[in-house]
């Protein structure tokens, strides 16, 4: 499969969180009251809002982004960083009440990390009907995540029924799904956790991935795609379920690998492609997202996404 030069730009509007991420490493976690030289830090834009609009950017679709920031030097970072990536940024709020969404992440020398999170500006992202309505004008999708506050993630749902534009939900980090959500999502994206805890059924491989696809599906959304990491992806629709396995690469980091699946996976069913190809493609960006260290910086480009290797063929489950 291929998208070519000739496939129209789609568009994706992006709800989600934007934050600055320090990046701290260190020989092992500090006890508590323990003083310990670290190795390095970097400032590393992240966020899953922000690191799904620049995985879908650099597939090369036209990116609209919704989300808060402080008024300080990282919110400024952010946005900068956003722009270089080509996506429009006249939907980024500046709360100038509070900090920049923050996530400090602790790497150990045996890759352990531990992540805390301060949503700061995130959490006081407003909707406006009118705008968002306006920014849904010819988007694909509206594609969210459950990092900004759920009510606003409601009424953003609710504009997107309005206006006809379909769902694109990562409900993550996992929380309850609220009823009035399953019969206005098109695509679900879960990785295992989620799907266990949404589905209420144990995934620990492809066949249970299955069941648990074909159980959420139930409640309302078309299609429903489960990640599995290294075992790669299950998809289920209208046609059944299919395991896609992954392609087999050295994993150095696999922070945003998720959010990579889903960038290239939302950019290949807005050029409506099929599923199948939609998911291989999507497992490719992961792939390379995976043997490189970072976030944003380890998401790949179209043409390398295309110059990539294919992964194995899918199995009907
Ligand atoms: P999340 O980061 O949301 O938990 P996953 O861990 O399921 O998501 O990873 C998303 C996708 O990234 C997987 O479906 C797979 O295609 C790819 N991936 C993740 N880890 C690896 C790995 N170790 N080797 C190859 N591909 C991987």
């Amino acid at each position: 499969m291929q998208l070519t030069s000739s496939d129209p730009t789609p568009c994706i509007v992006v709800l989600g969180s934007l934050n600055m991420d320090l990046l701290v490493r260190v020989p092992h976690a500090p006890a508590a009251g323990e003083t310990l030289q670290g190795h390095s830090i970097d400032h590393v834009p992240g966020g899953k809002g922000g690191n799904q609009a620049v995985g879908c950017a650099r597939q090369g679709a036209h990116v609209r982004m919704l989300g808060c920031v402080g008024d300080d030097a990282h919110g400024r970072t952010l946005r900068e960083t956003l722009g270089r990536d080509g996506i429009d940024t006249a939907g980024v709020q500046t709360d100038a009440q509070e900090p920049t969404g923050v996530a400090l992440v602790m790497v150990d020398d045996s890759a352990q990390n531990r992540i805390v999170v301060i949503a700061g500006a995130n959490a006081g992202v407003k909707v406006d009907d009118a705008a968002l309505a306006h920014a849904l004008h010819g988007a694909a999708f509206l594609l969210v995540q459950f990092e900004t506050p759920m009510w606003q993630v409601a009424r953003a749902l609710d504009v997107a029924a309005q206006v006809g534009c379909p769902v694109l939900l990562n409900p993550s980090p996992v929380a309850d799904v609220p009823a009035a959500f399953w019969s206005q999502v098109d695509t679900l994206v879960v990785n295992e956790v989620e799907a266990e805890a949404l589905g209420g059924l144990p995934v620990g491989g492809p066949a249970e991935a299955a069941a648990a696809a074909r159980a959420l599906r139930a409640r309302g959304p078309a299609r429903v795609v489960v990640t599995l990491g290294a075992r790669g992806v299950v998809a289920a629709d209208a046609q059944g379920c299919r395991h896609h396995p992954a392609r087999r690469v050295e994993a150095v980091d696999t922070t945003a690998a998720g959010d990579t699946f889903l960038g290239a996976f939302a950019v290949a069913l807005a050029g409506a492609q099929p599923i199948d190809e939609a998911v291989q493609l999507g497992i490719r960006a992961a792939a390379l997202c995976v043997a490189r260290p970072g976030a944003q910086p380890s998401i790949p480009s179209r043409d390398e996404v295309l110059r990539s290797p294919l992964p194995p063929d899918w199995i009907a489950l």
